[in-house]
């Protein structure tokens, strides 16, 4: 039998965060992935030999002194990547088709408030006291600094309060509100079910800076890959756990994997989503309020992306890398809703790449989609559905070519469509149960799964335990390293590391 310290699974930015994390803190790790490669949501991949984002297109907390800055920073990432940041003034565009309108909004608190006051002027107390509560959000949640990051979080006021409840006592107009909950977009649930409190914690970020990463995820993989090379972190691919055994005392004495490899570990770690932690720990010793709880869970919101290309003449006045979100109306509940069935949110994220030496513009387009949309294929895998699947798809393409075209009639002429990829496809890519972008859906009211497990040496992090997000689910694997290596070591590990 093989021996580790810890066994991470999954190498989304969770797991391989979580690995590096252990690594750098003398632990021996196995890191299993289910795919034939690191990486999950990470992963770039190449169509034509053009590369496109599956996951990751956009960050806030890049800038110096921003959490995802510290960490990738204490994690010795940060040298290694090449962030590029998106241009200040005009990073989120929102076009709402409802109006004819295009929003132009930049980052950076100050100019932020500034320009949606130029915007709405009779409402320019609602967007300062808006803006003043996320900050004092952020501000009274310890865990927003790298140094206090804990399991136990301490709760404010506002982990009790929805975001539609906040917006609503501050403002009537429904542009506005759905300009401030528009950014629902970056976690998949409605503004009347996610807490004022999340919101606040996600949209920091992006409200402070945006940005990408020159080489797209893959740039982030390959510097972890770098990294390991320093630590005894051994990566297995196609790999993954297909039994827990010998538990005594609510303790897992041998991993069993899929191989025929058998495993004994001091703790394994599950950065995969909470319904397959559920299908992973013998249900014996499961309580029925455990199990009832995890099952409760519900899914945030997918998407239907398209991956098209741009002929580079076209469209030069228009920034490198923007973001544009296109709203047919003012309802983001609606557009969150898997029953609504009319047109829902696009966004359209451009980015530029040299490929072969050749600068080449592409257009990543997210709608928002569920899989009560593909519902009917469900028990159908990726390159075997029938023919009124791609009928759904090509359906879907052409509606979204419509309304990109309406907003941007320059594109008509320009724009290829590479490729499209539905919940289903994100589904069977990434090994999730639901194809969902952001795991669990994340409600006031609720209690996510982190930290321990029923059986004691094993551990939840991923973007469901958190927050989702690129950011929110590296934050799960230094709260749950931090338990596993314990407070002491933590302090001096970040002592040593941050603030090089
Ligand atoms: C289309 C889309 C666009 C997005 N855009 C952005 C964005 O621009 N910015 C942003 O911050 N966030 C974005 N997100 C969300 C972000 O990608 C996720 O929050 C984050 O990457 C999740 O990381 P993770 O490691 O928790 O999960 P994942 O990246 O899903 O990784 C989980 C890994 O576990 C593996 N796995 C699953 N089951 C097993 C098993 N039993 N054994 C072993 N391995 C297993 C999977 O194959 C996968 O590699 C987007 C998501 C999607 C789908």
């Amino acid at each position: 039998m093989k021996k580790y310290d810890d066994i991470v699974v999954g190498s989304g930015i969770s797991g391989l965060t979580m690995a590096l994390f252990l690594g750098m803190n003398g632990r021996r790790v196995l890191l299993l992935e289910k795919s034939p490669r690191i990486g999950g949501s990470l992963s770039v991949f190449y169509k034509n030999g053009i590369p496109f984002d599956t996951g990751f297109h956009f960050t806030g907390g890049l800038q110096k002194g921003g959490l995802l800055y510290d960490m990738l920073s204490v994690l010795g990432l940060y040298d290694l990547i090449q962030p590029v940041f998106l241009p200040e003034d005009n990073a989120n565009s929102f076009f709402l088709e409802s109006e004819n309108r295009l929003y132009e909004i930049p980052y950076g608190f100050r100019k932020m408030r500034e320009k949606l006051k130029n915007y709405f002027p009779p409402e320019a107390a609602a967007i300062d006291k808006y803006f003043d509560k996320v900050l004092k959000v952020c501000a009274d949640t310890p865990s927003m600094d790298l140094r206090n990051l804990a399991v136990s979080q301490t709760h404010i006021d506002e982990d009790f309060m929805t975001l539609e409840e906040v917006l609503n006592g501050l403002t009537d107009n429904k542009v506005l509100k759905a300009l401030l909950s528009g950014f629902a977009m970056c976690y998949g649930v409605k503004p009347q079910e996610i807490t004022f409190a999340n919101h606040s914690r996600i949209c920091l970020g992006l409200y402070e800076s945006v940005s990408r990463l020159a080489g797209g995820g893959n740039a982030l993989i390959e510097a972890f890959k770098k990294r390991f090379q320093d630590h005894k972190i051994e990566v297995s691919c196609s790999s993954y756990i297909a039994e827990v055994a010998d538990v005594y005392n609510k303790k897992a004495g041998r991993f069993v994997l899929n191989t025929g490899e058998e495993i004994e570990c001091e703790n394994c770690i599950l950065t995969i989503h909470p319904k397959e932690i559920l299908k992973l720990i013998p249900e014996d010793i499961l309580s029925k309020a455990f199990i009832s709880r995890v099952s409760s869970y519900e899914v945030s919101s997918g998407f239907f992306a398209l991956f098209a290309t741009l002929d580079p003449d076209c469209c030069d006045e228009e920034p490198d890398n923007s973001i544009v979100s296109i709203f047919p109306h003012t309802d983001i509940n609606q557009m969150l809703d898997p029953e609504y069935k009319g047109a829902s949110a696009l966004v359209l994220i451009r980015t530029t790449e040299v490929v072969n030496g050749t600068r080449k513009k592409i257009i990543n387009v997210l709608e928002t989609s569920f899989s009560e949309h593909v519902a009917v294929w469900k028990d159908t895998r990726r390159g075997m559905r029938p023919q009124t699947y791609l009928d759904y798809k090509k359906e879907r393409i052409k509606s979204i070519k419509e309304r990109i075209f309406r907003a941007y009639p320059d594109y008509k002429e320009h724009l290829t469509v590479i490729d499209s990829a539905s919940v289903l496809t994100f589904r069977d890519y990434l090994n999730s149960p639901d194809g969902s972008a952001y795991g669990i859906k994340q409600k006031v009211g609720q209690y996510n799964l982190i930290g321990k497990l029923p059986v004691r040496n094993m551990y939840a992090a991923g973007q469901s335990s958190l927050l989702p997000g690129i950011i929110g689910a590296m934050m799960s694997s230094f709260v749950v390293g931090r338990s596993i290596i314990k407070d002491e070591k933590y302090s001096s590990f970040m002592n040593r590391n941050l603030c090089k």
